[in-house]
């Protein structure tokens, strides 16, 4: 066992027994039921939403080397620095080769999953910058130097007494348990870091290559501000994120807040095109875009599972996993959690050291009926795990099931395995649920199925 596999089943262990870390999820999903279904509720026909949304992304993704080369040459054309890194290590260079260019000391950020996925924060850190997170849940989380618990809801998984303590602790704030006043705490700090920060740093929700812009979905406004006000803009994005027309945001950005948050459209929907046009009152004077590859065209070139890449980062199949809201975010151990996590971890970061998460599902297929963009993530769960045994066979499993193929092609060996089974079975409570058990690994926390009393077979043969 991998360690990041060993590391899941400890965490997954005793988080399913912390029946406060359960509640705090149960009670963030139920709220976000309600809000969802109800939002839902008004798209005349969702069925039909659903399926031209993935017929956008699948055209996307499908002609993705049209439609990024189309979204270059528009942001170009308009004065953007387009910049290409194959690697998170690439990316993190730029950054900080635009930092040092700028003679920048701190970067003000809002909400970027693709910024998690490369370590920037770190990086920029150990280099010696400064760097703040914006949105409201990420800022919460970099105080407690963890990761993001959610892609959607960074900090789920903490009440209000906790981020109240927190920044008692970290801030000097008195306490308190309204939520407003734990916003005005955050706010008023970040105000005075927008100010004196020489960069601004986003993430994108899409990229549109008609017009060569980005599109920035938020609730807070912190996105706005971290691109109005400092004299330098950096976007890093994955090169999945681009949809063909602007028109498509009709679609999307609707369909995002729905799935993403249960609102009809977020509070805040900004696009960015270029750094200050002669005439413009305000904006960047530098405008940097990073388009990130980091495996995703390994990923692309996969036929079967390319429409991963579909993805709008919406949350929604965490939301519903019952996998998920058992275990939470952090259990993972990976920027993407969830179902759509455990799919394209193992493409982004290595089969053999990740498909234990291909396994971290009961395959129950609620993902892929809730996913905006029909993906079909639960059958991807299987052929993650097929391509990984395929890779490095277990010699266990090949054991077992070689096993298996004997016993059944053979009726008599048959009969006699489960005669023999039948009476094992009695005698079985006697180890069960101790190392004694050869079913151990099952029956520590399951029921073992009993065997039938009488087969088909048996009982075809009474009746007659
Ligand atoms: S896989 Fe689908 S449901 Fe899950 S985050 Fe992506 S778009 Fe949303």
């Amino acid at each position: 066992m991998t360690a990041s596999a060993r590391e899941f089943k400890q965490q997954a262990d005793r988080l399913t027994r912390d029946l406060r870390h359960r509640g705090l999820i149960q009670t963030a999903m139920g709220k976000y039921e309600v809000v969802r279904d109800q939002t839902k509720a008004a798209f005349q026909d969702w069925g039909a939403a659903r399926q031209r949304a993935a017929e956008i992304k699948w055209e996307a993704i499908n002609h993705l080397d049209r439609y990024l080369v189309e979204l270059v040459k528009n942001l170009e054309a308009r004065g953007t620095k387009v910049h290409w890194a194959s690697t998170g290590q690439q990316a993190r260079d730029i950054i900080l080769g635009i930092l040092r260019e700028k003679k920048a000391r701190s970067v003000i950020k809002s909400k970027a999953m693709t910024s998690e996925e490369i370590h920037l924060n770190d990086a920029l850190e150990q280099a010696g910058f400064g760097v703040v997170e914006s949105d409201l849940g990420e800022f919460i989380v970099q105080l407690r130097k963890e990761p993001p618990c959610h892609i959607v809801f960074p900090a789920m998984h903490l009440t209000r007494g906790e981020i109240s303590d927190l920044f008692e602790k970290e801030l000097g704030s008195a306490p308190t348990q309204s939520p407003e006043e734990l916003t005005m705490i955050a706010r008023r700090v970040l105000r005075e870091k927008y100010i004196t920060a020489d960069v601004g740093f986003t993430g994108a929700n899409f990229a549109i290559a008609e017009t060569g812009m980005i599109s920035i979905t938020e609730n807070e406004g912190n996105a706005r501000l971290t691109a109005a006000l400092p004299k330098v803009m950096v976007t890093l994005l994955g090169i999945e994120k681009v949809l063909p027309r602007f028109e498509d945001l009709a679609l999307f950005l609707p369909m995002l807040a729905t799935m993403g948050t249960g609102q009809p459209l977020t509070c805040y929907n900004s696009f960015y095109g270029g750094p200050r046009q002669p005439g413009e009152p305000d904006g960047p004077e530098e405008y940097h875009v990073v388009l990130l590859d980091n495996r995703r065209t390994e990923l692309l070139a996969d036929a079967e599972k390319r429409d991963a890449l579909h993805c709008i980062r919406c949350g929604a199949c965490l939301n519903v996993c019952p996998i998920f809201r058992n275990v939470g975010g952090h259990t993972y151990g990976t920027t993407y959690s969830g179902p759509i996590g455990s799919v394209i971890t193992p493409h982004l970061r290595g089969v053999q050291d990740w498909k234990h998460l291909s396994y971290a599902s009961s395959l129950c297929g609620a993902c892929t009926e809730t996913c905006p963009v029909k993906i079909d993530l639960h059958h991807h769960l299987l052929q993650n795990r097929r391509d990984a045994s395929k890779q490095q066979p277990s010699f266990f499993e090949q054991m077992a099931f070689r096993t298996f193929a004997f016993v059944v092609k053979r009726p008599a060996i048959y009969r006699l395995v489960k005669q023999v089974g039948r009476v094992l079975q009695r005698l079985h409570p006697l180890i069960k649920g101790t190392r004694l058990d050869p079913a151990y690994a099952w029956t520590r926390t399951r029921e073992l199925p009993p065997i039938a009393p009488q087969t088909f077979k048996e009982y075809w043969r009474a009746r007659q």
